[in-house]
C-alpha cells in the first residue's frame, strides 16, 4: 500500500506543476485583462475628448507594465503635436521618473521631455534634459543640436563654444561643426566689440580663424576693428584674406579696402587685390573702373566696363556706365535722358534684396550670418547675377 503511495508521488508532482502553471497563466490573464481595461478606458477618454482622464489612466498603465513605454512616448508626442504641452510634459515626466523602465527607454522619454520644454519656453529645464543625454549613444547627436538651438536663442555664446569645442575634442570635427564654432566665436567677439573690449574680441576672432580656415567673417571683423583703430594698412591685410577663403564675400571687402586706401592715400594694396580678383564680382570691377576714371582715363574706363558688362551684366554696372557716359556727354538733351534712366535703375537697385540664403531661399537687404528662416550658419550670401554681383 505504502509503495503504491510512492508510485503516486510523480503524479502528484505533475498535478502540482499543471496547477501552478494554470495559476500563473490565470495571473497573467488577469494582468492582461487589467491592462486592456485601462487601455480601452484611456482610449475612450481620448475619444470622448477628456484628455486629462486619459492621461491619468495611461499613467496607471505604466505602473502595471513597462512594455507600454513606447505607446506612452507616442502618446506624449501626440499631445505635443496638438499643442497640449502640459499633458505631453506630464506623460513624459512620469516615464522619466519610473524606475522599472530601461535606461534606453528613459533616454527616449527624456529627449521628448526636453522637446516639450523647448516648445513650452522652459529653456533651462530643456537644457538640463539635453545635457543629461550627451553620453547617450542613441540621442547625443540630437541632444547637441537641441542644445545649440537653445544657446543660439538665448545668445549664450560662451556655452555654445564650450559645447562645440567639447564635440570637436571628442573627434566630431565635421566641416559643419567647425563653421558653427567659428560663428560662435564671432558672435562673442561682436558683443566684446560693442563693449569696446577690442583685445578680447581680437582673441576670439583669431580662434575663429583657427577653427574654420574657410571662414570670412572673422577677417571682416578683424578688418573693421583695425579700421576703428585707424590701422588702415593692417585692415587692408585682413580684408585681403577674404577672397581666397570665399570669393562670394569679396563684394563686402572691396568697399572697406577702398575706404582704407582713400584714408592712406595709397592705392597700391587696393590695386593688388583688384589685379587678382577684379572680374569676380560687380563691386570689384566697378572699383577698378572707378580707379581708372580717377586717373583721368574716363573713356578707357567706360570701354572696359562695357566689355565687362557684355560678359557679366549687372544693374550696378549699367548704372555706373550711365554715370560715366553722363560725364563724357556734351549734348544736354541726351544727358538729361541718361540722368533720368540712371535714377530709375538706382531706384530698382535700392528695392532689390542684396543677400539670399542658399539653403532655403530667404532674401533680405542685411547680412544674416544665421539664416533667420532655416537657422543655418553662413548660408546667406551676396546675390549673384543681374540683380546683384
Ligand atoms: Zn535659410
Amino acid at each position: 500500500m505504502l509503495e503504491l503511495l510512492f508510485l503516486l508521488l510523480p503524479v502528484a508532482a505533475g498535478y502540482g506543476w499543471v496547477m501552478g502553471r494554470n495559476s500563473a497563466r490565470q495571473a497573467q490573464q488577469r494582468h492582461s485583462s487589467i491592462l486592456a481595461k485601462h487601455y480601452y478606458r484611456g482610449l475612450n477618454f481620448l475619444l470622448s475628448d477628456e484628455p486629462d482622464k486619459a492621461v491619468d489612466t495611461l499613467i496607471k498603465m505604466i505602473d502595471l507594465d513597462s512594455d507600454t513605454v513606447e505607446t506612452h512616448i507616442a502618446m506624449g508626442k501626440f499631445f505635443r503635436h496638438r499643442g497640449e504641452l502640459d499633458r505631453a510634459i506630464r506623460v513624459h515626466q512620469n516615464l522619466v521618473s519610473k524606475e522599472q523602465i530601461s535606461a534606453l527607454q528613459r533616454e527616449s522619454a527624456l529627449y521628448e521631455l526636453g522637446r516639450d520644454y523647448i516648445l513650452a519656453g522652459f529653456l533651462e529645464r530643456a537644457e538640463n534634459a539635453f545635457l543629461q543625454l550627451l553620453n547617450s549613444q542613441k540621442h547625443f547627436l540630437n541632444a547637441q543640436v537641441q542644445l545649440f538651438n537653445i544657446y543660439q536663442t538665448t545668445k549664450e555664446w560662451k556655452r555654445a563654444i564650450e559645447l562645440a569645442e567639447q564635440m570637436i575634442g571628442a573627434g566630431g570635427d565635421s566641416d559643419e561643426l567647425c563653421n558653427r564654432v567659428a560663428h560662435f566665436y564671432c558672435e562673442q567677439a561682436c558683443i566684446e566689440i560693442k563693449d569696446n573690449n577690442l583685445i578680447e574680441a581680437e582673441a576670439n576672432l583669431k580662434k575663429a580663424v583657427v577653427a574654420d580656415e574657410k571662414a570670412v567673417r572673422p577677417w571682416l571683423l578683424l578688418g573693421e576693428i583695425a579700421m576703428q583703430q585707424q590701422k588702415y594698412s593692417d585692415a587692408i591685410d585682413c580684408l585681403s584674406e577674404i577672397p581666397s577663403r570665399d570669393v562670394s564675400w569679396l563684394s563686402e571687402a572691396i568697399p572697406l579696402i577702398e575706404e582704407c586706401a582713400e584714408r592712406l592715400n595709397d592705392d597700391v594694396k587696393l590695386n593688388k587685390v583688384l589685379d587678382e580678383y577684379w572680374q569676380q564680382c560687380a563691386t570689384a570691377y566697378l572699383a577698378k573702373v572707378k580707379l581708372m576714371a580717377k586717373d583721368g582715363e574716363a573713356e578707357n574706363a567706360a570701354q572696359v566696363l562695357l566689355e565687362q558688362l557684355k560678359k557679366h551684366p549687372t544693374m550696378k554696372g549699367f548704372k555706373t556706365l550711365m554715370g560715366l557716359y553722363i560725364d563724357l556727354q556734351d549734348h544736354e538733351q541726351s544727358t538729361n535722358s541718361l540722368v533720368l534712366l540712371k535714377e530709375l535703375v538706382e531706384e530698382q537697385i535700392e528695392q532689390r534684396p542684396k543677400y539670399k540664403c542658399h539653403s532655403c531661399g530667404f532674401a533680405g537687404s542685411k547680412i544674416h550670418w544665421l539664416c533667420p528662416s532655416c537657422k543655418k550658419w553662413g548660408v546667406v550670401k551676396p546675390i549673384k547675377g543681374l540683380d546683384g554681383e
